[in-house]
């Protein structure tokens, strides 16, 4: 099967994505944060087509996502006051919750949990898609499993050619990272599992209490018992390796220089590179741009045959908590402090 490409602008594209949808088929889904696989989350088969056009592991749950989060009572059996208060501020937008699932979320979707995250996505489009297909989606990120994200529909192309009917192009995604993955560890207290576009800060407005999970920028050993089955997979790698070199520019510019060689690369801030004569490329000034990039210039540097790629460390404050997570994962938890 040769994959669709669909227009979003178009509506009657939106309809027959959406009649795929509701007939358990899977399409690619344009977000604010990155490209999704959307699929019917009640429908176990559709499911199960993504775990398998993914290669996702089947304890790693899916994000359910609403068109409004006045939906999230049909799918969760309660839902803390607090949860309200922070849909209020940042719903729609780049948090998932996560909300004790009811039996209209199957195991499958959930990855085994009694729970479920919901997520309200900001994008018009994505939100158009759950609308006229009238249930809740199901959207893991739209790479192969362990890949970086897709941020643009040809990075969905790359990876699901073939293997699903459509994806709707919406032009590249504005976050670049995925949401904010919180849980409630009761009713004043949220625990960020995962950082995102949404920071511990914007949260702080919110919530009273907010807890930064150790496992965020910390391996998980064997066997360790995770609060969010994500945690101890191996994520977002391009096929190049990756190191992340916590150094300040003239340090980090005479360890590269030492470590170079054909396939050598590094991937630096912007206006770092005029330090280098070749093999730099640059992943943004601040934190937002960081996070916008990094995914595509990760599968950028496969397309143009990188074999190592050094990164220098990022700013770890409000959006670059998210981008510093996604970066130590690729790297393999592979840090030179200098
Ligand atoms: P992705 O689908 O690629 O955006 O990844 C979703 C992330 O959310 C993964 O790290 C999951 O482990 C996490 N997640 C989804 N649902 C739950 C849940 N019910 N409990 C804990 N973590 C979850
Ligand atoms: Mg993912």
């Amino acid at each position: 099967m040769d994959t669709l490409l669909l227009n979003s602008n178009c509506y009657d594209n939106m309809i027959y994505a959406a009649k795929l949808i509701r007939n358990g088929d899977i399409v690619g889904m344009p977000t604010e944060t990155v490209y999704g696989l959307a699929a019917d989350a009640r429908n176990e088969n559709a499911v199960a087509n993504i775990f398998k056009a993914k290669g996702r592991p089947s304890d790693n749950p899916l994000i359910v996502h609403l068109s409004d989060f006045s939906e999230a009572v049909n799918y969760t059996s309660s839902i803390p006051d607090l949860a309200y208060k922070l849909a209020e501020k940042f719903c729609p937008g780049p948090l998932t919750m996560i909300l004790p699932k009811n039996n209209l979320i199957p195991y499958i979707t959930s990855g085994g949990l009694d729970t479920v995250g919901i997520r309200i996505p900001a994008h018009e489009t994505a939100r158009e898609l759950i609308r006229l297909s009238g249930c809740p989606i199901a959207a893991p990120s739209a790479n192969t499993s362990g890949y970086p994200s897709p941020t643009s529909a040809r990075h969905v192309m790359d990876d699901m050619n073939g293997k699903i009917p459509a994806i709707i192009d919406g032009g590249n995604c504005k976050c670049g990272v995925e949401s904010t993955v919180i849980s409630f560890d009761d009713n004043s207290t949220v625990r960020i599992l995962r950082p995102g576009f949404i920071t511990p800060e914007d949260l702080r407005l919110a919530a009273p209490n907010v807890i930064i999970d150790k496992a965020i920028l910390h391996g998980v050993s064997d066997g360790e018992k995770v609060t969010s089955p994500g945690m101890k997979y191996k994520h977002y790698s391009p096929s190049a390796k990756v190191v992340l070199v916590d150094a300040k520019l003239p340090d980090f510019i005479s360890f590269f220089n030492s470590h170079s060689g054909n396939n050598v690369y590094c991937l630096v801030f912007d206006g770092d590179e005029i330090n280098f004569s070749s093999n730099c490329l640059t992943y943004g000034a601040d934190s937002a741009a960081q996070a916008h990039n990094i995914f595509a210039r990760l599968r950028e540097l496969d397309k143009i045959g990188a074999e190592t790629v050094f990164v220098r460390f990022p700013d770890q404050k409000g959006i670059g908590l998210a981008v510093l997570n996604r970066l130590i994962r690729a790297a393999g938890f592979e840090v030179v402090k200098i």
